[in-house]
C-alpha cells in the first residue's frame, strides 16, 4: 500500500481501531485516504469541523434478523444490514447483496465507495448499501419469494424514495427486486415506484438499468483507450465473472468490435478463442440459471478450467482486462500476469476487485487503470434515471437512456482525468476519482453544518 499523509494518519488508526475485524472497509478507507494528501495540502479547511472523520463513519447501521421457512418446512435464520453511510448529496443509494461472505465490514466498504461513485455521477444521490448472509445458490423460487418478504418485513421502515432507495448488487436481480418491491407495497399501501430500483420495465423499471454497469464500464474503458489514440476494435478482451455486470461488458465490448475470449464464475474459468457467444452465456446464466461449466460443456470439451486446478481467468493473455465479479479477485500476482502478457488497459466493473498490490502494479507500469467507483457508476446512474421517470410518470426509450448513460459516462471519465491532472497526477484515475468524488461530498456537507 501507499502512505497516508502524517495529517490524515490518526484518522485512519482511529478507523482500524473503532472498526475493528472489517479488512475490506479500512482498505477501501485507505486507498480513499491516500489519494486525499493532496487534497489537505491545497485546502487544509477540509481537515476543519472532523469532517474527513464524518465522511468516514455511517450515518447510521441496521442489523437485524431474517426468519424464513424452507421448502423441507424448517425455520431458517440469517442476518442482513444497512448501512445509510451519506445523506449529504440526497437520498442513501446502493445495492443489496447476498451472498454467504457479506458481513458488516463488507456492506460499509460497499457504502463508503458508493457514497463517493454517487457524487462522480453528479446526481443528487447519497450512498448506502445493505445485504445478506443469505446464498440463493440452489434455493427455490418460493425460497427466494420466502426470504425477501421476510427481509423486507424489517427494512421497509428505514427506506423511502426520499430516505433510502435500495438496488441489486450480487444475489439480487430483477427477480428478487420484485419480491422486495412487492413486500414494501404491500407493507406500507403505497405504490412508492422510487424507493427501489432495478425493477422490471412491467413496474416502473428504467430501460437500459439491466444493461447499464456493464455497458457504462465498457465507456469508460473507450474513453481511456482514445486518450492514446486506440479503441476497442480487434482487441483481446478478459471478463471476470459471469453475472449481470460480466454478460453487458461482453455485449457492449463485442459491439465495439472487441473480441472477449473468457469470463468465470467462482469454480472456474471459460476459454473462448473464437469469442464468447453471448447467446449462449445468457441462455445458461439467466435462464437456465446453471454454472459456467454448463457453458463449455455445451460448446464442447476443452475450454473449462477449474480455477483451483488451472490458476485463474488473469492467465488467460488479453490486451483489455475488466474484472467484473468480486472485491479483490485480481491480486498483485494476477496483475504481474496481466502485465507481462501486455494488458493495456484495466476497467474495474466490479467493486475494489484489484488488491492494492494490483493497482500498484498496474499504475508502475502505465497501464490504463478505472477504479471500479468511477468504471461501474453507470449503474447506479442509470438506478437514479429511473428514479427521475418514476417521479415524473415517464418512460424513456432504450436509445434516449442509454446516450445519457454515455454522456454521464465520458463527464466521469473527463472529471477524474482533469482532477488528476490538476492535481499533479496525470493519468491517475484513482486519484482524480477519490477527489473529484471527495470535494463534492465535502463541499455539500461543509455546508450543512455539524451533523
Ligand atoms: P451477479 O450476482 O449478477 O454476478 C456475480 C458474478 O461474480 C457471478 O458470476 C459470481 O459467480 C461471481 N463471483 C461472486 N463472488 C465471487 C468470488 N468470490 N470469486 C469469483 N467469482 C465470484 O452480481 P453483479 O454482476 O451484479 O455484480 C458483480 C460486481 O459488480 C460486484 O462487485 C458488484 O458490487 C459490482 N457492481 C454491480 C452493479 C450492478 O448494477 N449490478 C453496480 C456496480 C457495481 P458465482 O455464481 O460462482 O458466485
Amino acid at each position: 500500500m501507499n502512505c497516508i499523509d502524517e495529517k490524515l494518519q490518526p484518522i485512519f488508526s482511529e478507523v482500524t481501531r473503532r472498526n475493528c475485524g472489517e479488512p475490506e472497509f479500512h482498505q477501501a478507507v485507505h486507498e480513499v485516504l491516500e489519494s486525499l494528501g493532496r487534497v489537505v495540502a491545497k485546502h487544509p479547511h477540509f481537515l476543519d469541523q472532523a469532517l474527513i472523520e464524518r465522511i468516514c463513519e455511517p450515518e447510521r447501521q441496521v442489523i437485524f434478523r431474517v426468519p424464513w421457512v424452507d421448502d423441507s418446512g424448517k425455520v431458517q435464520i440469517n442476518r442482513a444490514f444497512r448501512v445509510q453511510f451519506n445523506s449529504a448529496l440526497g437520498p442513501y443509494k446502493g445495492g443489496m447483496r447476498f451472498h454467504p461472505s457479506v458481513n458488516v465490514g463488507i456492506i460499509k466498504f460497499l457504502g463508503f465507495e458508493q457514497t463517493f461513485k454517487n457524487a462522480l455521477t453528479g446526481m443528487p444521490i447519497g450512498g448506502g448499501k445493505g445485504g445478506s448472509d443469505f446464498d440463493p445458490k440452489g434455493k427455490s423460487d418460493g425460497e427466494i419469494m420466502r426470504f425477501c418478504q421476510s427481509l423486507m418485513t424489517e427494512l421497509h421502515r428505514h427506506l423511502g424514495e426520499y430516505t433510502d432507495v435500495p438496488a441489486g448488487d450480487i444475489g439480487v436481480g430483477g427477480r428478487e427486486i420484485g419480491y422486495m418491491f412487492g413486500q414494501y407495497k404491500r407493507l406500507t399501501n403505497r405504490y412508492e415506484a422510487g424507493v427501489i430500483t432495478g425493477k422490471a420495465l412491467a413496474y416502473g423499471g428504467s430501460r437500459a438499468r439491466t444493461e447499464a454497469t456493464g455497458y457504462g464500464n465498457t465507456y469508460f474503458v473507450q474513453a481511456m483507450l482514445q486518450t492514446k489514440g486506440t479503441d476497442f476494435e480487434g482487441k483481446k478482451v478478459v471478463v471476470s465473472g459471469s453475472g449481470n455486470v460480466a454478460i453487458y461488458t461482453i455485449e457492449k465490448v463485442q459491439s465495439f468490435g472487441g473480441k472477449v475470449i473468457a469470463c468465470s464464475d467462482s469454480s472456474g474459468y471459460v476459454v473462448d478463442e473464437g469469442g464468447i457467444d453471448l447467446e449462449l452465456l445468457k441462455e445458461v446464466k439467466d435462464v437456465r440459471r446453471e454454472r459456467i461449466s454448463e457453458y463449455a460443456k455445451a460448446k464442447g470439451v476443452g475450454t473449462y478450467f477449474i480455477s483451483a486446478d488451472k490458476g485463474s481467468v488473469w492467465d488467460v493473455p488479453c490486451d483489455v482486462a475488466m474484472p467484473s465479479a468480486t472485491q479483490n479477485e485480481l491480486s498483485g500476482k494476477d496483475a504481474d500476469t496481466l502485465v507481462k502478457n501486455r494488458v493495456i488497459a484495466v476497467g474495474e466493473g466490479a467493486n475494489m476487485p484489484s488488491t492494492p498490490e494490483a493497482i500498484q502494479v498496474f499504475q508502475t507500469a502505465e497501464v490504463l487503470f478505472a477504479p471500479g467507483k468511477a468504471a461501474n457508476a453507470g449503474g447506479v446512474a442509470t438506478s437514479a434515471l429511473e428514479m427521475q421517470q418514476n417521479a415524473s410518470r415517464d418512460s424513456w426509450t432504450f436509445e434516449q437512456t442509454e446516450e445519457r448513460l454515455a454522456t454521464i459516462m465520458r463527464n466521469i471519465h473527463d472529471t477524474c482525468a482533469a482532477t488528476a491532472e490538476e492535481y499533479g497526477a496525470p493519468g491517475n484515475y484513482v486519484l482524480g476519482a477519490n477527489i473529484a468524488g471527495f470535494v463534492r461530498v465535502a463541499e455539500a456537507m461543509q455546508m450543512l453544518g455539524v451533523i
